[in-house]
């Protein structure tokens, strides 16, 4: 055990529901601590999500961006041009962000499914990490985290679905949801 402070690289991936509400609750807390935090969705954007509200009313240390248009095509479906676009555009913003050292948290939120669809390369997102300026801290959520920045970071949780709200036809609700 050391007592050492240093930014820490954290993952929440996994199908079960809370990856990027813990996150939420994470930069909530990094806010109560005088931190200053940028969220910076991606793929996101089509839905008006109760956090983007929260982060105004918490002043300019919780930054909250929605940088996608809040649906991609999976499935064995090519990736749209436009995503791949704001998905790049994204990445750029955000290396730019946690190299600036200006923020001493960056939440990648939903940076796994860009990867994960082909989108974005692991290993140029792993190779940014491993660059980080040393007190920044990372989170990136999402589910299929890539093995490489599996390896790479510090904690890493995978939620378990037990149960979900939607298995019983109740759709997404309004605070809880988004
Ligand atoms: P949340 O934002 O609620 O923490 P998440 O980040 O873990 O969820 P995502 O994969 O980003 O999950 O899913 C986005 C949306 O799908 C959210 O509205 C979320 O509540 C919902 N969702 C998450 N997990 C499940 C599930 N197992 N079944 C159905 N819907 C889910
Ligand atoms: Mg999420």
């Amino acid at each position: 055990m050391t007592d050492t402070r240093r930014g820490l690289i954290l993952i929440n991936t996994g199908p079960g529901k809370g990856k990027t509400t813990a996150a939420l609750g994470t930069a909530l807390r990094a806010v109560g601590c005088g931190m200053k935090v940028l969220v910076l969705q991606f793929i996101k954007g089509s839905w008006h999500y109760g956090e983007l509200d929260a982060a105004e009313a918490l002043g300019s240390n919780f930054v909250l961006k929605q940088m996608g248009r809040g649906f991609v095509k999976i499935g064995g479906a090519q990736a749209d041009a436009e995503d791949i676009r704001l998905v790049h555009a994204a990445w750029e913003e955000a290396r730019a962000a946690i190299d600036s050292g200006a923020w001493d948290l960056v939440v990648l939120d939903e940076i796994n499914y860009a990867i994960s669809y082909g989108m974005l390369d692991p290993a140029v997102v792993a190779e940014a990490l491993k660059n980080k300026p040393e007190m920044v801290h990372i989170i990136l959520t999402g589910r299929n985290a890539h093995p490489l920045l599996v390896e790479l970071a510090d904690t890493v949780t995978e939620m378990r679905e037990v149960k979900h709200a939607y298995q019983k036809g109740i759709l997404a609700q309004r605070g809880i949801e988004y």
